[in-house]
């Protein structure tokens, strides 16, 4: 299987850290969780790597409305070497805010963990442009399926806002260039629910979103990825959520992940796009899920049974000695169901 890789996103390495009480939080999201990635996919002779390509903005800039906010405030923490973090966030005002003062950070995004500094741009976009050649190459005809090995994360970055370690939608930017050329699924199976993919298209009916998560009344992002959000208008019934309770283990994940393969497989896409988080395993130290190690082989080969080209995105996962043999086993699982469907 081929996998598109950056060479720079381990420029991207937010500081961030505080204390609440008797906690200490810090950033989850470090460049060696994409060394991690890479050295276990190196280390299996079943995988190819090439470098994304580089696109220009206009796509970007169309999709996010924030893509000029954060490529100035990132040009200017460049200059100034600062990691710049929203702390004033005008809710409903923003829509205001927005046009009296489009540099501040909170009319933007979401939360204060999601900081712009001085690479951040360029590292954001060169995630998207991962996601965006792995787009390419399934258009051309040259690959059926093809791991996009993104980083930032991308699936709460929205049509409005930003957050959650992610700045661009990379899933939602190759949908967006695939769906000309056919539906298109969206299956995220990250622990947290991909709100920002959801927004993006839950009024367009020629894309069908579905993500199985963590329940958000307990989880991240809170607001968004309940089971009646079912698309709007025109887009009723092409969104597809599917929240488990804390603790799911493996036969109940695997339940979820068929049930949304059967609403995948209805809909009939042309392409299949997955957002690839990890976090939902039993020893990741954001996620509340207990799967195993070995069930990611069979989640890969459950997400091969459908014929149609496939782009796996990478999203979350954190615990970085399990992160790499997690991703693997997925996509050579997912491999062993393509060749098998092929005989
Ligand atoms: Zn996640």
């Amino acid at each position: 299987m081929l996998v598109v890789e950056k060479h720079n996103f381990s420029l991207h390495n937010p500081s961030w850290k505080f204390t609440l009480g008797p906690e200490t939080y810090e950033t989850k999201d470090t460049p060696r969780r994409v060394e991690a990635i890479r050295a276990a996919l190196a280390a299996d002779g079943r995988f190819r790597f090439t470098q994304a390509k580089r696109f220009p903005e206009g796509l970007l800039a169309r999709l996010h409305p924030y893509h000029d906010f954060i490529k100035k405030t990132s040009r200017s923490a460049r200059t100034n070497g600062e990691e710049i973090y929203p702390d004033l966030f005008p809710g409903e005002g923003a829509r205001i805010q927005r046009k009296i003062h489009p540099l501040w950070g909170g009319v933007w995004c979401t939360d204060a963990v999601t900081p712009i500094m001085g690479r951040t741009y360029e590292v954001a976009k060169g995630s998207a442009e991962a996601a965006m050649t792995g787009a390419k190459l399934l258009l051309d005809g040259r690959e059926r399926e093809v791991y996009a090995l993104c980083r930032p994360s991308g699936h709460h970055a929205g049509p409005r806002v930003f957050g959650g370690y992610c700045y661009f939608n990379n899933t939602a930017t190759a949908a967006e260039m695939l769906v000309p050329h056919g539906p298109v699924a969206i299956l995220d199976i990250d622990y947290h629910h991909g709100n920002g993919t959801q927004e993006f298209f839950e009024e367009r009916k020629d894309i069908f979103t579905c993500s199985i998560h963590g329940d958000p009344s307990r989880e991240y992002p809170y607001f968004w990825g309940y089971r009646g959000e079912r698309g709007i208008g025109q887009g009723e019934g092409t969104n597809l959520n599917l929240p488990l309770p804390l603790g799911s283990g493996d036969d109940a994940y695997l339940k979820a992940l068929d049930r949304a393969m059967r609403a995948v497989r209805r809909f009939r896409p042309a392409f299949l796009l997955v957002g690839a988080g990890f976090d939902t395993h039993g020893e990741d130290p954001i996620g509340g899920f207990k799967l195993s190690d070995g069930v990611y082989a069979e989640i890969g080969r459950r997400l091969a049974a459908i014929d149609c080209p496939v782009l796996l995105c990478q999203e979350g996962g954190y615990n970085l000695d399990i992160l790499g043999g997690c991703v693997r086993r997925l996509l050579s699982g997912f491999a062993d169901g393509r060749s098998r469907s092929k005989t």
